[in-house]
């Protein structure tokens, strides 16, 4: 149907204005030469980087110094931005015509509440991208020599979230046992509960684990121990966040080899 008076309609809609894309950029975990070459392009030419604490400042380094960078810091200890808060700022900067780089450590969906800042920014008519990142499951993997699966050893692996919603009401039961690897994303702090919580589902005690603390990084540690031991683990070593646990036989399995080699290519 023609509207009443055609003539005014410029009088009535918005000035056109061109929004900004938002990029939800995966920055791998922690090293800079594990980014995609996308995500390298793109924070290379960013006007605008709004990042998690997890990302490493060798990484930030890649950006112009022309570029402003909004730290949004996801820590346990540290001053932290709402969620909703950051939704509407990427928001806001968008829909005043700015490109946004939002950097988060590893890939922005798995546990980087990615998939909630894509909902908003479509909600709001934004148009968003996503590269994907090297996940710190995959990079702890591959600096500390352990594979996730192994014909010999496993061919489920699973990812969860130690750190979540009601920790005590997750079923896990047949994550973690023989021929699973499994492993336990922000799961330091909950160390002991986690351990209960397997031993309760049937898991053996001896069951190798890996702690891989900031993986794929200089400081890089790698302990190994088994679960009835995992707590003591994490506070004899004085573990630090950002860390990950890995359950399974693959835990167990020597890989000097290829860790010192990743040491060495660090370096
Ligand atoms: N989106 C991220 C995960 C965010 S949750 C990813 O895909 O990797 C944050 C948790 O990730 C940390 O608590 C830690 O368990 C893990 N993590 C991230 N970077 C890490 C690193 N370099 N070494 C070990 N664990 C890491």
């Amino acid at each position: 149907m023609q509207p009443a008076w055609p003539h005014l309609r410029w009088m009535t809609s918005p000035v056109p204005q061109s929004v900004g894309t938002v990029h939800l950029v995966g920055a791998g975990p922690g090293d800079p030469d594990l980014l995609t070459l996308r995500a390298a392009r793109l924070i290379g030419a960013a006007t605008l980087i709004v990042h998690d604490g997890l990302v490493d400042p060798a990484i930030l380094a890649l950006a112009p110094a022309t570029a402003r960078l909004v730290c949004v810091a996801k820590s346990r200890s540290r001053h932290t931005m709402p969620q909703n808060d950051i939704n509407a700022l990427l928001v806001r900067e968008a829909l005043a015509g700015r490109a946004v780089v939002r950097l988060k450590g590893g890939d922005p969906f798995v546990f980087g509440r990615g998939g909630e800042e894509a909902e908003a920014c479509r909600a709001a008519g934004v148009p968003v991208q996503v590269v994907p990142g090297i996940s710190a499951a995959m990079g702890a993997a591959a600096a500390s020599g352990i594979a996730l699966t192994h014909r010999d050893a496993a061919s489920i692996v699973s990812f969860v979230a130690g750190q979540c919603k009601g920790l005590s009401d997750q079923n896990w039961a047949g994550l973690a046992g023989q021929g699973r690897t499994l492993v336990i994303y922000m799961g330091l702090a909950t160390a002991a509960a986690i351990t209960e919580k397997l031993i309760g589902d049937g898991l053996s005690p001896a069951m190798p684990v890996a702690v891989i603390e900031n993986a794929t990084r200089p400081a890089m540690r790698v302990l190994r121990g088994v679960l009835a031991g995992l707590d003591t683990l994490v506070s004899l070593h004085r573990v630090k966040s950002p860390a990950l646990i890995i359950i399974g036989e693959v835990a167990a399995r020597e890989q000097a080899a290829t860790l010192a080699q990743f040491a060495e290519s660090v370096r």
